[in-house]
């Protein structure tokens, strides 16, 4: 594993980053990002990678973190619904630009990981819990803008009754092991509105039996 990592290594500050939304590229910049992998993987932290956290799962790879934020167009009075907290970093970018983040892991000792790391840098506006995303937060919805960082074949229709009227969900969608699209959904009076935005890599989206 390490070795196919150092042939991937791409450093550059995560600030950086060739993404159009300067508040995101901040937030990128001062997150530790070595905070969030485990310990063998915390040389490759700043490289712009995929890296393994357990579980067969990976935190995502900053650029892509940056770009699903940046589509989300996050205001500071924003309600985000994050699906696959997985190792919570990406939940940290959400947290510094909406008001609250609810975010849904299915794998236990992800999500409590996720919480005990983010609990410790201090994030306040929160909420965790252990589910299968499919069915959305019904008692915290609706939400302006949700995010599924894992790939689905197609949208969960929970999903979209639970966004505001204006709001946004971008989440992979295609074959599961495979590449998918990446796809901005914005529902206007219960139109749902899609915009491709290209090629991405995710993790299957798992349900719960
Ligand atoms: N943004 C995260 C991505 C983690 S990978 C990060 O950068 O760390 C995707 C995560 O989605 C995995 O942790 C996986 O367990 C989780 N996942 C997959 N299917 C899910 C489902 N049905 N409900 C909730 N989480 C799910």
């Amino acid at each position: 594993m390490l070795e196919s990592i150092n042939r991937q290594v791409s450093t550059v500050h995560f600030a950086d980053l060739e993404l159009t939304d300067q508040r995101v590229k901040t937030v990128l910049g001062k997150i530790p990002r070595d905070q969030f992998v485990p310990e063998e993987y915390q040389p490759y932290a700043y490289e712009n990678i995929p890296l393994p956290i357990g579980y067969g799962q990976t935190i995502s790879q900053p650029y892509i973190v940056g770009l699903m934020t940046e589509l989300l167009a996050l205001k500071p009075t924003d309600r985000v619904l994050e699906i696959g907290t997985g190792s919570g970093y990406q939940t940290a970018v959400l947290a510094e630009l909406a008001a609250h983040v609810y975010s849904i892991e299915t794998i236990e000792p992800l999500a409590k990981s996720a919480q005990e790391i983010l609990t410790r840098l201090g994030y306040e506006n929160i909420s965790f819990r252990t589910a299968d995303g499919y069915f959305g937060w019904e008692e915290a919805s609706p939400f302006d803008a949700i995010l599924i960082a894992a790939a689905v074949e197609e949208v969960p229709p929970p999903l979209e009754e639970q966004l505001v009227n204006g709001g946004r969900l971008v989440l992979p969608i295609g074959t599961p092991g495979g590449t998918q699209t990446l796809w901005r959904i914005t529902k206007q009076n219960n139109n749902f509105i899609r915009e491709n935005k290209g090629l991405v890599r995710f993790v299957p989206f798992t349900r719960r039996k």
